[in-house]
């Protein structure tokens, strides 16, 4: 029989951060959300163990009962130090050792890597990519984030940026991205820059529908809207919406190729439009990819879906016990 055991997690997002005490089995036993918007960690960090300690002693368990902690946080992060560096979506964040504080804190071993990692993981043990030993989990929100795992492995790279899939170069010259580079996967279907590219695109348009659905405000709209004006039939969204589309299916055959998984997980906005994406998507994917690596590929969207917060820390945690041994998929 298998060894069941808990483990805390948590997941640092821009505004809120999760915290989930999970079973090995994949059982939620809890979960809580902290407010996490212009916060400071002097102040956050305290909560986040008391939070923790709230779900350990809800369930009549103590922290002696806790197997190890995983944090899921936003990139750019010193990975095997545990330490938050700049995230972008928070000034007051900067290179906060987060994971010393929690093992310190509650004197149990803790783990961390990236969020895009973390969701790979999550999906693996507990969602769409359960069973598999090549899987690839794309976030797909206001970004595009990787995680892979390849041979039973996460793969973490020389110096753990294996995964910044949102920043592969699909065009030479193409639309500047945040990161520096041009043309990158994320600069033509990441949230962000989707929502950047309709406003400049309609800045002199303001009776424009996808800015009437978007509640008359031009840096109002976002995907949301984006996917509503398609829905409406507007031209100009549904000729947008299938040159994301086709960017997307450019961005996964590269990966069928590349690394021929099993699974493709889609995150965030693969799930939220369901059909209206998939299908394009998935219509468009054999113009980038071999017969062979795209008929052995299933590509499918997240099954965590937006709980995929609360799995995320701890599935960071047990995939360090798999790999210490202590801990079996
Ligand atoms: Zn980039």
């Amino acid at each position: 029989m298998k060894d069941i055991f808990t483990v805390l997690g948590y997941d640092i997002g821009g505004t809120k951060l999760g915290v989930g005490l999970v079973r090995s089995d994949g059982k939620l036993l809890g979960q809580a959300r902290i407010e996490n918007k212009d916060t400071k960690p002097e102040d956050i960090l305290p909560q986040m163990v008391e939070e923790g300690m709230k779900l350990i002693a809800e369930n009549g368990l103590t922290k002696d009962d806790v197997r190890a902690i995983g944090i899921s946080a936003p990139c750019p992060a010193d990975i095997p130090n545990g330490i938050l560096t700049a995230p972008t979506n928070n000034q007051n964040w900067r290179n906060v050792p987060i994971k010393q504080y929690l093992s310190e804190h509650f004197g149990i071993k803790t783990y961390f890597d990236n969020d895009a990692n973390a969701g790979v993981l999550a999906e693996w043990f507990f969602g769409a990519g359960k069973g598999a030993k090549d899987i690839i989990y794309l976030t797909m929100s206001t970004g595009i984030g990787g995680g892979i795992i390849a041979n039973g492995k996460l793969v973490q790279g020389a110096s753990y940026h294996a995964g910044e899939i949102g920043h592969m170069v699909l065009t030479i010259d193409g639309p500047d991205c945040p990161c520096g580079l041009k043309g990158c996967y994320e600069a033509y279907c990441g949230g962000v820059a989707t929502a950047k590219r309709i406003q400049r695109e309609l800045a002199d348009q303001p009776n424009h529908p996808i800015i009437k659905l978007a509640g008359g405000k031009l840096e109002d709209v976002d995907l949301i809207a984006l996917e509503k004006a398609v829905r409406a039939g507007n031209d100009y969204a549904v000729a947008l919406w299938d040159e994301i589309c086709l960017r997307n299916a450019q961005a996964y055959g590269m990966l069928l190729n590349m690394l021929n998984p099993e699974k493709i997980i889609l995150g965030t906005i693969a799930w939220a439009a369901g059909d209206l994406f998939m299908e394009p998507v998935l219509k468009y994917v054999p113009r980038f990819a071999w017969k062979e690596t795209y008929e052995a590929c299933e590509i499918v969207c997240s099954e965590l879906q937006r709980e995929i917060g609360y799995y995320a820390g701890a599935a960071v945690a047990l995939n360090h016990l798999r790999e210490e041994g202590e801990f079996q998929v």
